[in-house]
């Protein structure tokens, strides 16, 4: 059994002073602190937290890669590493994002995301799958590959469904809206829209057919015009559609922070990175799949000028998104912890630090820096 003490602990929604948290693989109480001197609390593990925040570990739904690591590989120790290097970041979780490319590449990423599913690989918990294409928009790869955008298939998705938690989808290319619907009734899947180019009326039907998810809100979607609103339009005039957001202040202006909080509310927003595998590595340029991308000033580009994921630490886009609203610790950190696992309906068992849900943890100094991280009980990290 550990506990860990001398520290605000973000319980549940609320933080709390002079309690401690003890935990084994999961969150098993939470005691005054006085109480540690006691005979029953003598073979506790007792871990300082040094007045730092004890706080829910981070998840990240919309990952693909990091310190030259890649989700597309079907190396398996590539995987775990990646896991393990992404823990300093106080990310205890995560879906491998995989990009759109030929089937037979997804599907030898997906066979290695299977064999490591839920595996103590002493680093951030894969949880699973979130497919990114192939089933997008032509018009709006971003920096997906174009020539391996296909029509939709639920055919070729369904040996697959134990494994994948959120696919993105544009709502408009033929086929769609059946696709949408046959996963949202058949499996549990959270479809989410992105690099779309649907009007308002195209993005409002995918919504009626189950889209309940926004794939880096704003970017790769049609924007809000007064006489036109877009994809961005019906989103934000729809309840209970989720959005991602890059809170790197590049993808989206950190003037649209504020405003994203009040029209969606801290329940309704997701923290996400879209970090791709440059991130963490100095600037040069890299190899993605066939293509060079360059890596620069903390942006990440295609040759023609088109951002490429991002390089953004999850703790960081917290912190991002706290200087520029006037949200609170609590609701910043919800957005990158249990807001995520709503999305994918996990929850029950990871999110926030309550009773019997897992022990995924992460102390954070003031400026969500990252001190120690523990994935279901066990210490992964420590600066
Ligand atoms: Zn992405």
């Amino acid at each position: 059994m550990n506990c860990l003490y001398n520290g605000p602990i973000l319980y549940k929604d609320q933080i709390l002073e002079g309690k401690a948290l003890v935990f084994d693989s999961k969150v098993r109480e939470i005691i005054d602190e006085d109480h540690l001197t006691k005979d029953s609390y003598e073979h506790v593990n007792k871990i300082n937290a040094e007045g730092n925040l004890i706080s829910p570990g981070l998840m990240d739904i919309h990952f693909h890669g990091y310190q030259g690591y890649d989700i597309m590989s079907s190396d398996p120790q590539d995987l775990i590493s990646l896991a393990q290097k992404i823990t300093a970041n106080g990310v205890t979780s995560f879906l491998a994002t995989t990009n759109t490319a030929p089937l037979s590449s997804i599907e030898s990423a997906l066979d290695t995301i299977r064999k490591l599913k839920n595996k103590n690989i002493e680093g951030a918990e894969i949880l699973g799958a979130h497919l990114e294409g192939p089933f997008l928009s032509p018009l709006v790869p971003g920096a997906q590959d174009p020539s391996s955008i296909i029509p939709p298939s639920f055919e070729w998705l369904e040996p697959y469904t134990d494994l994948v938690y959120m696919i993105t989808i544009a709502p408009e290319v033929p086929g769609a809206l059946s696709f949408i619907d046959q996963v949202c009734s058949l499996t549990n899947i959270t479809v989410s829209m992105g690099h779309t180019n649907a009007t308002y009326e195209e993005a409002l039907l995918g919504i009626e057919a189950g889209i309940s998810h926004a794939t880096h809100f704003f970017n790769a979607m049609t924007g809000l015009h007064h006489r036109n609103p877009g994809v961005v339009g019906a989103i934000l005039s729809s309840n209970h559609v989720t959005c991602e957001l890059i809170a790197d202040t590049i993808h989206v202006h950190p003037g649209l922070f504020s405003l994203l909080l009040k029209t969606k509310g801290a329940e309704d927003l997701v923290l996400i990175t879209d970090c791709v595998p440059p991130a963490g590595l100095p600037d040069g340029t890299y190899l993605k799949g066939e293509r060079w991308i360059e890596s620069k000033d903390g942006q990440i580009r295609l040759p023609d000028g088109t951002l490429s994921g991002s390089s953004l630490r999850l703790n960081q886009g917290v912190n991002n998104f706290k200087q520029h609203t006037n949200c609170s610790i609590s609701e910043a950190i919800q957005l990158a912890s249990l807001n995520p696992a709503k999305v994918i309906g996990l929850d029950n068992k990871k999110g926030s630090l309550e009773l019997g849900k897992d022990a995924d943890i992460a102390v954070f100094d003031v400026n969500f820096n990252t001190l120690l991280t523990f994935v279901n009980g066990n210490l992964v990290y420590r600066r």
